[in-house]
């Protein structure tokens, strides 16, 4: 049996055939009935379309003023980068750092991985270093939603310390829509991409063969 048509379970390492053309169905290990198989491989153009958008409403979140300062009687709008500088120099710096990587860093991460994945498998390229940009998706993946509990955090405290005030504006607005977008983006299962990427690989190799007929099938071949 070929070494590429098996896959392995995720969850209990049960080595099995991959699955053939599941077209729409999802496809489960026999033994303990973890999904090896999504049907989300054929959505490949609309979580490509959803992730660019997803990325423009980040920067849009992120270059308006979402909170109002009020220092020493002069009022200042800031964006939410600002309002962390804010709570930085107020002493609350554990605080500024755990709201920055969950509502800037791991986003901005996993958006801009995403767009250097998808963009290039849509047009049948691999791109370079597929498999460590993929591993670091599914590592910030956990970290996900979790932007929506530390703004939440953050307006509690702008509230509390009478620092600043939240202004109901387009960086508010499309920080809702973002945590829609990427609630959405974050049900696309990376794994599907492997088997698109296999795909692609598999295309590549025979159209090598069909070229150079005479070659050794094999990729082994020598510099001289
Ligand atoms: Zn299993």
């Amino acid at each position: 049996m070929n070494r590429n048509e098996l896959i392995a379970c995720h969850d209990c390492d049960a080595l099995l055939q991959k699955p053939r053309n599941c077209g729409k169905g999802s496809a489960r290990c026999p033994r303990c009935g973890a999904v090896l198989h999504h049907p989300s491989a054929v959505q490949l153009e609309r979580i490509t379309a959803l992730t660019l958008a997803a990325l423009f409403t980040f920067l849009i979140a992120q270059a308006f003023p979402i909170v109002e300062l009020d220092l020493n009687g002069v009022t200042s709008q800031t964006t939410l980068i600002g309002a962390l500088v804010a709570l930085w120099n107020e002493g609350m710096e554990l605080v500024a750092i755990a709201v920055f990587c969950s509502t800037f860093l791991f986003p901005l991460i996993e958006l801009t991985a995403l767009v250097y994945v998808l963009v290039p498998i849509r047009a049948g390229v691999v791109p370079v270093g597929f498999n460590y940009v993929l591993r670091a998706i599914q590592f910030v993946r956990p970290w996900g939603m979790i932007e929506v509990l530390m703004l939440g955090i953050l307006v509690t405290i702008i509230k509390m310390t009478s620092l600043a005030r939240v202004i109901p504006e387009a960086a508010l607005f499309a920080f809702g829509a973002l945590t829609l977008m990427l609630a959405v983006v974050v049900m696309f299962d990376p794994r599907a991409l492997w088997d698109i990427a296999d795909t692609i690989l598999a295309r590549q190799a025979r159209g090598a063969r069909t070229r150079h007929p005479a070659a050794p099938a094999s990729s082994g071949t020598h510099a001289r």
